[in-house]
C-alpha cells in the first residue's frame, strides 16, 4: 500500500513472498494466474464479475456510486478513502502521505471489482473439480477475503464484500444450492453477516427451514469491529452486532483451545445444516491470527506456526471427509511476515 502513500502495514509482497516459497520447495501444486484459470473455464478475467453480481449483494445505488463514471473516480475514491479510515473526523489524514504516493489512488480504486473475480473463480474451479492430484475439488485464491464491506457502505478496508459476491453468483448460476462460509480471520465476518442476513430477509437464501448461505466466524472476542469505540456507534439490526450463524469468539490466552473451539463449531454447523449437506464451502483463511502477524490491533489472538497449519488441515479434512469442494481466500495478513502461514499450509499439501 506504500505505493498509494498509505502507511497501513499491509505487505504488498505477500502473494509473491508466498509463490517464491512454493518453488523453493518444489511444490507440485499448480499455480495460474487469475487470466489463465478463467481460461480453464472458458471465462474472460476481466469481464467475469458483472454489476448484477454487484447488486445481487449490495444496494444498487452503492453499486451505482462504485461504478462512478468520472475520469478521476472521485466517488469512487472517496469510498476507498472511507473504507481505509485516511480521513480524521477533524478532516487530517490518518496512515496517509499523499506526497509519497507514486500511484493515484484511482489505480486502487478502479482494482475493487477485479478483486471479486479470483474469490469466484476459486470457487468455481473446486465445485467443478478442475484442480490437480488428491486436490481436485480445492483451489485456494492468492487474494479476496474483504469481509467487512456492508449492505451500502464500505468498512475495514474494503468496499465489495468478494467472499459474499463470488458464494452468490456460484448460486445464482444454479450449480450450488447451499454454501457454508468458514471463515477464520482475526476479526469477526461481520459485513459477511450483515449481507446473508439482509439477503435472508429479503427471502433471498430459505429453503425451507435451512439457510441456504450458512456463516461461520471464529475471531478475536474483542478489538475492533468489536471494540468499544465501533459497538458505541453501531447502529442496531446492523453490523457489526449482527451474528454470524455461528460465532467464536477468542478471548486473549485461548490460543490453546482455538482449534479445539474451531472444531466444535464446524461440527455444530453440520448438525445444524442437516439433512442438507453444503454442495460448496468458501474458507477465509486470514493469517493476521498469526504471532508474527504485523498489525498491532490483533496481537491478541496469535497462534504459532503450528497452531495455524493444524488450523487449516482441520478444515480441509474436515471438508474433504465429507466430499465438500472448498474455495480458499487469503483474507487479512501484514507486515513482511503475514505470507508465512499460508505458504506453509499450501507446501504441506
Ligand atoms: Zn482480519
Amino acid at each position: 500500500m506504500s505505493e498509494y502513500g498509505i502507511t497501513i502495514p499491509m505487505s504488498g509482497n505477500r502473494r509473491e513472498s508466498i509463490l517464491c516459497s512454493l518453488d523453493e520447495h518444489k511444490s507440485p501444486i499448480p499455480r495460474r494466474s487469475w487470466g489463465e484459470a478463467a481460461s480453464l473455464l472458458g471465462l474472460d478475467d476481466k469481464t467475469v464479475i458483472t454489476q448484477a453480481d454487484l447488486e445481487r449483494v449490495h444496494d444498487p445505488a452503492y453499486i451505482g456510486r462504485i461504478l462512478d463514471p468520472s475520469p478521476g473516480k472521485e466517488v469512487l475514491v472517496k469510498l476507498i478513502m472511507e473504507s481505509l479510515e485516511l480521513v480524521n473526523e477533524d478532516g487530517t489524514y490518518n496512515r496517509y502521505e499523499p506526497k509519497k504516493a507514486v500511484r493515484p489512488l484511482r489505480e486502487l480504486a478502479e482494482s475493487q471489482i477485479y478483486r471479486c473475480t479470483g474469490t469466484y473463480l476459486a470457487l468455481k474451479i473446486a465445485l467443478e473439480r478442475r484442480g490437480e492430484g488428491p486436490y481436485k475439488d480445492f483451489c485456494f485464491c492468492l487474494g479476496g477475503g474483504s469481509h467487512h464491506p456492508r449492505y451500502d457502505m464500505p468498512s475495514g478496508f474494503g468496499v465489495l464484500n468478494d467472499p459474499v459476491i463470488g458464494v452468490r453468483k456460484i448460486m445464482a448460476e444454479g450449480k450450488a444450492s447451499f454454501v457454508w462460509i468458514i471463515d477464520v480471520d482475526a476479526h469477526k465476518g461481520d459485513g459477511t453477516a450483515e449481507l446473508i442476513r439482509f439477503s435472508r430477509n429479503r427471502g433471498e437464501t430459505f429453503s425451507g427451514k435451512t439457510p441456504e448461505v450458512f456463516t461461520l466466524s471464529a475471531h478475536m472476542a474483542s478489538g475492533w469491529p468489536l471494540d468499544e469505540e465501533s459497538l458505541a456507534k453501531a447502529i442496531p439490526g446492523r453490523a457489526p452486532l449482527l451474528e454470524s450463524d455461528i460465532d467464536i469468539p477468542i478471548a486473549a490466552g485461548e490460543e490453546n483451545v482455538y482449534n479445539e473451539r474451531l472444531l466444535q463449531g464446524l461440527l455444530e454447523m453440520e448438525a445444524r445444516s442437516l439433512p442438507r449437506k453444503p454442495d460448496l464451502a468458501l474458507v477465509v483463511d486470514g493469517a493476521d491470527v498469526y504471532e508474527k502477524d504485523g498489525l498491532p490491533s490483533t496481537s491478541c489472538l496469535a497462534l504459532t506456526l503450528e497452531q495455524m497449519l493444524e488450523r487449516d488441515h482441520l478444515i480441509l479434512s474436515f471438508l474433504q471427509e465429507r466430499g465438500i469442494p472448498s474455495g480458499w481466500i487469503m483474507a487479512g495478513g501484514y507486515g513482511p511476515r503475514a505470507w508465512e502461514p499460508t505458504a506453509n499450509f499450501l507446501n504441506s499439501l
